[in-house]
């Protein structure tokens, strides 16, 4: 099976290899070694100053910035499935916040968000920077240089689970960004990964919670060791992805995601099809179409490649496809020509023409 989907995302070989080798005690010199290399290389990648490993899925660093961040109140942008996490890690620990909600296929806007911190009831901002659910980019750079504008004190917290590893995010005005594991880092789930600002350290303090206490692990993981047991084969895995990305030059790696990610678009234009979001994000190409569902379970079924759907009212009337990671040309074009393909077969195309493999081998190579 091709797993298309915008996380999980497939795991090359030389990271499944990396899971096979000896295990490593986490208490020794060895292990110190690949922690300090990991979180060197995760602080030149997020462009930030402190760097935090924690042994969750993606929701568990959304959660650890969420307690540890707010001390008055929050102001959440809930533009999709993951923006209204932030809410309901907020309700969850009865920490006050208030919600600017936007259509699925609509980025957020700065104005909107500046007034609202104009009211002074805020001292901290939550955002994703790709949301996944409609494959939305919202405009963060702008709207946290804006806000800090404004208010200096507000901390902005950015998940970057889907955008870390798939473009250059100007982190100048983000105080917490978030990254995950099995999105643009190709590991399997479990691990979170937190770049931390300066400021951000200061506002988060002593810290708060107990496994989540982001004041402990930064203290720790300053010295090169882990609070608790870490996923010692997860930042194994980590600190060879980033190395192969600084091998390859993140900036190499940034271009050809953008460039398959202009290719994979246009291919899925020329096929009729509609782009979801107003403002794309490059993780991944989210279409809008009517029975999404008998187009998914074709490509599943009958050309073994895996896509996800759409949630909650996009439920059955949308296609995400992955466009994180390494996607070799090869599996592009199949699947592309497996979605044509699908789309006849599904009806919702007349006949096979062949357009969308061309299309993209046009803007591909
Ligand atoms: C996947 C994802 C998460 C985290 O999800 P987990 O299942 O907890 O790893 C958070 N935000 C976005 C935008 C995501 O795509």
């Amino acid at each position: 099976m091709i797993l298309a989907t915008p996380g999980p995302v497939e795991i090359p070989d030389f990271v499944k290899q990396s899971f096979l080798g000896e295990t490593i005690h986490h208490r020794t010199p060895e292990f110190k070694a690949i922690l300090k290399g990991a979180l060197e290389r995760w602080k030149r990648l997020t462009g930030l100053p402190y760097g935090v490993f924690l042994a969750s899925s993606g929701t568990g660093g959304m959660e650890s910035a969420v307690i540890n961040g707010v001390k008055k109140g929050a102001l959440t942008i809930n533009a999709g499935k993951f923006g209204e996490r932030w809410g309901k890690i907020c309700s969850a620990h009865g920490i006050p916040f208030e919600e600017l909600k936007y259509p699925w296929d609509t980025p957020a806007n700065p104005d909107e968000v500046v007034e609202k911190v104009k009211t002074g009831k805020f001292d901290s901002l939550f955002i994703q920077i790709s949301e996944s659910a409609g494959g939305l980019r919202h405009p963060v750079e702008e709207i946290a240089r804006r806000v800090k504008e404004v208010n200096p004190e507000i901390l902005v917290v950015a998940d970057g689970i889907t955008a870390l590893g798939v473009e250059k995010i100007d982190t100048s005005n983000i105080d917490i960004i978030i990254g995950g594991s099995q999105k643009a880092f190709m590991l399997p789930a479990g691990l979170a990964m937190l770049g931390v600002s300066q400021f951000g350290k200061e506002r988060i303090g002593k810290g708060r919670g107990f496994y989540f206490n982001l004041a402990v692990e930064l203290k720790k993981q300053e010295e090169g060791t882990t609070a608790f047991t870490p996923a010692v084969n997860h930042i194994i895995a980590l600190n060879l992805v980033l190395e192969k990305l600084e091998k390859m030059g993140l900036e190499n790696h940034y271009a050809f995601t953008a460039h398959r990610h202009r290719a994979l678009m246009e291919a899925v234009k020329e096929l009729g099809l509609a782009i979801y979001p107003k403002a794309p994000a490059k993780s991944m190409v989210a279409i809008e179409l009517e029975n999404a569902e008998k187009v998914r379970k074709i490509l599943k079924e009958k050309y073994q490649i895996l896509v996800a759907g759409g949630q909650d009212h996009l439920k059955g009337r949308l296609i995400r496809i992955n466009n994180m990671g390494i996607v070799t040309p090869d599996r592009l074009v199949y699947i592309v020509n497996s979605l044509e393909l699908a789309l006849v077969e599904s009806g919702h195309l007349p006949s096979y023409t062949g357009k969308g493999v061309i299309t993209l081998s046009q803007h591909l190579f």
